[in-house]
């Protein structure tokens, strides 16, 4: 699986990726992140653009160790050695599946507070690309 993600595609969708816009259906209320053209729900394919507050609690995460992430993360884990990726569960609902940083593994417990900031994700073709990660909500 890589991460690869085309720079047209990435300039299309770069308002719900950096600024975690949800689609809300217009008939059933649900929020939906990543948008979809149709609510899981119940069908319905209009929506409201909405933007989501980017906090959650950590639903469950993973370390994936030194040589196991898509290549583009190949520069980053040479630096820290391993990645954290994790599943947020965000207030409004929808669960994102990003990368946890600013945080040792040893020390995420499921159910902690974190929220979304976006960062530096990895180079590629000499283009920086930027996306959402999650870090730990100090105490
Ligand atoms: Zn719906």
């Amino acid at each position: 699986m890589s991460s690869y993600i085309s720079l047209p595609m990435f300039g299309a969708n770069i308002g719900e990726r950096l600024r975690l816009e949800a689609a809300r259906c217009r008939s059933c209320a649900t929020p939906i992140y990543p948008q979809r053209p149709q609510c899981p729900g119940c069908g319905a394919s209009e929506f409201d653009i909405e933007a989501l507050s980017g906090e959650g609690e950590l639903y469950t995460y993973t370390v994936i160790a030194r040589g196991g992430a898509p290549a583009e993360f190949d520069d980053q884990q040479t630096m820290t050695g391993s990645i954290v990726v994790g599943v947020v569960e965000l207030r409004e609902g929808p669960r994102i599946m990003a990368q946890i940083a600013d945080s040792e593994p040893e020390s995420l417990t499921i159910g902690m507070p974190v929220r979304a900031e976006v960062r530096r994700l990895y180079d590629q073709e000499g283009v920086v690309r930027y996306g959402t990660k999650f870090v730990p909500v100090p105490d």
